[in-house]
């Protein structure tokens, strides 16, 4: 039975998967052998964690729970960080690594979203942005042996967290995966390289800087290519490359916190910290959820201010939740009451003050957006035994890749919400 390693390219889009000028020969390689999408329509919001969340259950947001890369908690108040899994919030339904272990396939994970605490694992080097994070979670003999071969794994939290020194981070988890296929090669490998989200970021997504970051990520595809040929594995594994989001290029930030300030419904101290009042938003770049206080006429209120709100070009109700793969608020305590969706050239951050924003990060290019703007789309090739050959699909969607990576395994994901992809697979297994 074929083995799969699918390499999740943060950042990968539709448009720069689809860019001829664009060196990279192992991409055009596996695109000429196997199938090639025109778009893999992400989850929304169009950021990481939803998204890699929605790729590994084959489920909606609604269903897994990971609703941005950062939500409110409105049962406990607290702002709940999933970027970097700072908070212990696995999804809600079962995994692609839980249905290959059910079905007694190994499964190994380098840098692969929310994957704290998955004991199933039997390689896991989790994404972190804190290194004590890193040292409590990780698989303790892959650990070791990466010190014993003088990879400097003690940087890993600071590679991540500096967008700059991303090439770093992504070079320390290929030799991860490059050492897990040596010693223990896994039934299923998950991979996930963050470079050209950095640069897309920091520079915009058509920069020189983000061209650069694909090619040379392409490279490293390259080397575990090669390494998968030379142990005699290329033949029968399946090669899947996805993107999780495409991005838009931005310019102007958009604060809705300082708006809802102004008009006296968010409270702040003079750091800038929110200490209260009866709406307030958590933005996920693109977009953002807003969470209202129950009392009369506050909802109303809040709308009418956030339509205002420079940068703000819609606020959407709970009646388009379902339709964007979102749960209602009454049954997720981190579903905003409402969603923002951010204008052209904009991006939404959680800043209650322009002083407060003024020291943070700038972006170029961001997403979050909604899946129906194909800037969105990510870009999809893969090639294998199990793939059909020298094909071109249309845009495919995320909710598509769990069930077809578990078709492949031979093992059952029941919970996924639609069959494996007759698109991609030679016949469904
Ligand atoms: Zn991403």
């Amino acid at each position: 039975m074929p083995a799969v390693v699918l390499v999740s390219i943060d950042g990968f889009s539709a448009a720069l998967a689809a860019d001829p000028a664009l060196r990279t020969p192992a991409l055009r390689g596996l695109a000429a052998r196997g199938v090639a999408a025109a778009g893999l329509r992400p989850a929304f919001p169009s950021v990481t964690w939803p998204c890699h969340t929605t790729l590994i259950t084959g489920t909606a947001p609604a269903r897994h729970g990971i609703l941005g890369n950062e939500v409110l908690d409105r049962a406990s108040g607290v702002v709940l960080c999933h970027e970097g899994d700072r908070c212990d919030t696995p999804p809600r339904v079962p995994t692609l690594w839980d249905a290959a272990a059910d079905g007694g396939r190994s499964v190994a994970a380098l840098c692969w979203p929310k994957t704290r605490g998955a004991t199933r694992l039997a390689d896991n080097v989790p994404e972190f942005l804190d290194q004590e994070l890193f040292e409590a979670w990780v698989s303790q003999p892959l650990w070791d042996e990466a010190r014993a071969l003088r990879l400097p794994v003690e940087r890993y939290a600071e590679w991540s967290r500096v967008r700059a020194l991303s090439p770093l981070q992504d070079w320390l988890t290929l030799e991860l995966a490059r050492h897990v296929l040596r010693q223990r090669p896994p039934d299923l490998l998950l991979v996930h390289f963050l470079t050209l989200d950095s640069f897309q970021h920091e520079f915009g997504p058509g920069s020189p800087e983000a061209r650069w970051a694909l090619e040379h990520l392409d490279m490293l595809l390259t080397t575990l290519l090669a390494d998968l040929d030379a142990g005699g594995r290329l033949a029968t594994t399946d090669v899947i490359v996805i993107g999780d989001h495409g991005f838009v290029e931005v310019g102007r930030r958009s604060l809705p916190n300082d708006a809802l300030r102004a008009a006296g419904l968010l409270r702040v101290n003079t750091s800038g910290q929110v200490t209260g009042g009866e709406a307030r938003v958590v933005a996920n770049g693109g977009s953002a959820h807003v969470y209202v206080a129950p009392g009369r006429g506050h909802l109303e209120r809040a709308r009418e201010v956030l339509a205002a709100a420079p940068g703000v070009a819609e606020v959407l109700g709970p009646e388009t939740f379902a339709d964007l793969g979102l749960p209602r608020p009454q049954d997720d305590p981190t579903q905003g009451d409402l969603v923002l969706h951010a204008a052209e050239g904009w991006f939404i951050t959680r800043h209650a003050t322009v002083e407060d924003a003024a020291t943070a990060l700038d972006y170029r290019g961001t997403h979050g957006h909604r899946p129906d703007d194909p800037r969105l789309h990510a870009g999809f090739v893969a090639a294998g035994p199990s793939i059909h050959t020298g094909t071109r699909v249309g845009v495919l969607d995320q909710l598509d890749i769990a069930p077809t990576a578990a078709a492949i395994l031979g093992v059952a994901l029941p919970t996924a919400e639609r069959p494996p992809s007759p698109l991609i697979l030679r016949r469904a297994r």
